[in-house]
């Protein structure tokens, strides 16, 4: 995708200097008053500390990675930006009004309206603060653990969590809590694959007006998302070790197929996945 020198969408929240990376200094000081509280509170524990401030972060970053890591900041500003024009776009002619969310990028761990966040939990979207949550190491994950090589996979990753909002403005997320608590452990799983169908159809449908409204997409970009879309399906992921209905996110080829349907189609009403039957 055609980016560089793009509009960059103000609409993040950059913590990548608050817990560790380039400013360990301030991770240690934080760090540090961390342990004293949790020492004048009497919680002796080590597991927590290790879990908000885990080793790896701690690393200080050459310049080389820090000049990679805000050029992968930049990226994701603009991709934000790409996903807020489009969506302003679709709800608009939908007769509604977008609610842009706030991306928060960050490097290790960080506190959300869902509870804690680290590296681990990978990118995913808070419907209780409508905020995306990024670490940025994940771009190198998508690409090392994954094979997912190219740019446009961590801009499929954004769209696909923006689509989550989306969900959460049209109501779905509310829908899916309630249903928490009323259907079995299988149904919620099926319910869950398709809440994560459907943002992968929002993404492929975003890429479809991203290319109509600015023209900025490249081929290989629907050849790299579809990719990392079958890299990311829980088939893949689990490789046979976890049962169909532990499934939460969709095969590869189910990931694949939406997200192309929501790409050819360019039309937000396709993307049903919920009567769409066996999928
Ligand atoms: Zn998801």
């Amino acid at each position: 995708m055609q980016w560089l020198g793009r509009r960059e969408s103000s609409n993040v929240d950059d913590r990548r200097g608050v817990t560790g990376g380039p400013l360990a200094v301030g991770g240690g000081i934080i760090g540090v008053i961390f342990l004293l509280a949790k020492f004048l509170l009497g919680g002796g524990e080590t597991s927590d500390l290790q879990q908000v401030f885990p080793q790896e972060q701690q690393q200080e970053m050459t310049a080389e990675q820090k000049a990679a890591d805000d050029k992968r900041a930049s990226y994701v500003k603009v991709v934000l930006a790409d996903t807020e024009d489009v969506w302003d776009k679709i709800f608009n002619d939908m007769g509604k009004q977008y609610q842009k969310p706030t991306l928060v990028l960050f490097r290790g761990s960080t506190t959300s309206g869902c509870g804690g966040a680290s590296s681990q939990s990978g990118p995913f979207y808070c419907p209780a603060d409508n905020d995306v949550y990024i670490d940025l190491s994940f771009a190198e994950e998508l690409q090392t653990r994954f094979g997912a090589s190219g740019d446009f996979p961590l801009a499929y990753v954004i769209a696909h969590e923006v689509g989550h909002h989306v969900q959460s403005l049209l109501g779905l997320s509310n829908k899916m809590q309630r249903l928490r608590s009323e259907v079995t452990e299988t149904e919620y799983n099926r319910y869950s694959v398709k809440m994560e169908l459907q943002a992968d159809f929002y993404a492929g449908l975003w890429a479809h007006y991203n290319q109509k409204m600015k023209n900025v997409m490249e081929q290989k970009d629907i050849e790299e998302a579809l990719n990392a879309a079958s890299a990311i399906g829980d088939d893949n992921i689990t490789k046979g070790r976890v049962s169909p209905d532990a499934f939460t996110h969709g095969t590869s080829a189910q990931r694949m197929y939406w997200f192309k349907k929501g790409f050819e189609t360019g039309d937000v009403k396709q993307g049903n996945t919920f009567e769409a039957g066996d999928l």
